[in-house]
């Protein structure tokens, strides 16, 4: 047996000599590239996610305004760990966990034991109290998300266009945004693009080009996490297109076919929710400790108090590095899940376990067909914005994709849509009913004098 040093995590399996077993909950970003690097180990491996696939979510907003398909930016788990033969997959939800047994509880009625457990269960919207809203401005998290939300869009446009024939007149098609970060913009910029720019030629009665969409931010500017000054470029970029920003407008209802903002209420044919996260319900069952969004607060080895068996990761976790907090991307939720076997391998050798470290290589969020925000801090220090910043962060995006049929679809899609100015996926799918529509359709047009002008100073973007 191998000399431990001192500080070295004593696990049972390790201490009587046979392969431990990992139990992954989550096949997101940490999950995934945890059990890839985990995969290395002499140890056993199941991995469970209650849904079939892996999901690209930076690219949602893609799939849910039409650019790319949903298997453009997914792909099957167990494709993904198809040739790491320690590795089982199982489509599953964890519901209970016995620490003391080291034992998992799934929905199917399946127990797993292990003896490590890595909790990577990620993030879902958070409606502040009210998820009643939920029915009528959909957030995007999943696939089915996404594919609703662009239901929606889509949707607006074809009532749009059949009442114009109808009666000669449609509601006014706001589509309003509600929450100012990276994916409120990325929606409100796409949107935009989707009806100003793809769909203009494609109506006979109404011009899409007429559309509003509104992005409303809580707080004094969007884009918080930026530097002040890429949030200025952000909202020029969005003026450009047409995007309206109010900041500083906090939304008090929302209902089918509208929101009230302030003492306003303002009509809306499709609301969409980007304002709250919250982390899984999963860091709750485990019955530790968990902070006010429900994440689990961890030590420098990813450990909640009192358990170096247990590893959560990614949005689940909540760790501070430089009296910051660690946030939730895609990144931290890839290194941390890296470091899981990392740590498990130095407690195989019976090597003290190192301390996670997060290198943050920067933010960036796209606006529209042409533009983004790029916030770099590896391999150079820049702040960029419009084209240049764009190409970045196609650049990235594509690199960091999962899977070369998906690099190579994704790319095909982006050059075709760019050249021809086409979307390849504006398919309506499910439903023809669309919260609030008849109700719009009854109301008078909602004057102008009614239109939101609560941004505070110098913030509205829209002239
Ligand atoms: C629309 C959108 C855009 C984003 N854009 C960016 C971006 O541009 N750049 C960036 O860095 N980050 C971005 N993020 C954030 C980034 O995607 C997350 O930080 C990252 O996915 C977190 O990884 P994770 O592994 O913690 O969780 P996730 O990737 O969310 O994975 C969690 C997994 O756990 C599974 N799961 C949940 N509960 C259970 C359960 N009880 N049992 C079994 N399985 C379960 C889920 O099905 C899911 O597969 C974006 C997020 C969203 C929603």
């Amino acid at each position: 047996m191998a000399q431990r040093a001192a500080g070295s995590i004593a696990i049972p399996a390790i201490i009587e000599g046979r392969r431990p077993r990992v139990l992954i909950i989550g096949g997101g970003f940490a999950g995934i590239h945890a059990a890839l690097a985990l995969a290395k180990l002499p140890v056993d491996i199941t991995l469970i996610d209650r849904r079939n696939h892996f999901t690209f979510q930076p690219l949602l907003y893609q799939v849910a305004l039409a650019v790319l398909s949903p298997a453009n930016i997914a792909q099957p788990i167990r494709s993904i760990v198809r040739k790491k033969q320690n590795v089982e997959v199982l489509m599953d939800e964890a519901i209970r966990f016995d620490l003391d047994a080291r034992r998992a509880y799934l929905k199917s009625g399946a127990m797993i034991d292990y003896d490590y457990l890595m909790l990577s269960a990620g993030a879902t919207h958070s409606y502040f109290g009210h998820d009643e809203w939920a029915q009528y401005a959909p957030g995007l998290k999943t696939i089915e998300d996404a594919l609703e939300i662009r239901r929606r869009v889509l949707l607006a446009f074809e009532l749009a266009e059949r009442q114009m024939l109808e009666t000669g007149s449609h509601p006014p098609l706001n589509f309003v945004v509600i929450g100012g970060g990276p994916t409120g913009v990325e929606l409100a910029g796409a949107i935009s693009d989707i009806a100003k720019i793809y769909m203009r030629h494609d109506f006979r009665h109404i011009n899409p080009a007429m559309a509003r969409v509104l992005l409303l931010e809580g707080g004094p500017r969007i884009l918080a996490a930026y530097p002040e000054e890429l949030s200025r470029k952000a909202v020029q970029q969005l003026a450009r297109l047409g995007v309206e920003v109010h900041t500083g407008v906090q939304v008090t209802d929302v209902k089918p076919g509208y929101v009230i903002a302030g003492e306003r209420r303002l009509d809306s044919v499709v609301t969409l929710w980007a304002a709250g996260v919250q982390a899984s319900p999963l860091g709750k069952l485990l019955g530790l400790e968990t902070d006010r969004r429900g994440r689990v607060p961890i030590s420098k080895t990813l450990n909640p108090p009192g358990h170096s068996e247990i590893f959560v990761c990614g949005d689940l976790a909540s760790i501070e590095q430089g009296g910051h907090e660690v946030p939730g991307v895609a990144q931290p939720a890839m290194q941390m899940g890296k470091h899981v076997a990392r740590m498990i391998a130095q407690d195989l050798a019976g090597k003290t376990r190192t301390t996670f470290h997060y290198f943050d290589k920067g933010d960036m969020a796209t606006i529209g067909r042409m533009a983004a925000v790029a916030n770099i801090k590896w391999p150079f220090r820049a702040r960029w914005s419009g084209y240049p910043a764009w190409v970045a962060w196609l650049t990235i995006h594509i690199y960091f994709l999962i899977g070369f049929r998906n690099r190579l679809a994704v790319l095909f899609e982006w050059v075709w849509s760019y050249f021809t100015f086409t979307y390849g996926a504006r398919l309506i799918t499910g439903s023809h009913d669309l919260p609030g529509w008849n109700d719009l359709t009854s109301r008078k047009p909602e004057p102008e004098a009614a239109r939101l002008e609560t941004a505070a100073p110098g913030a509205r973007a829209a002239s």
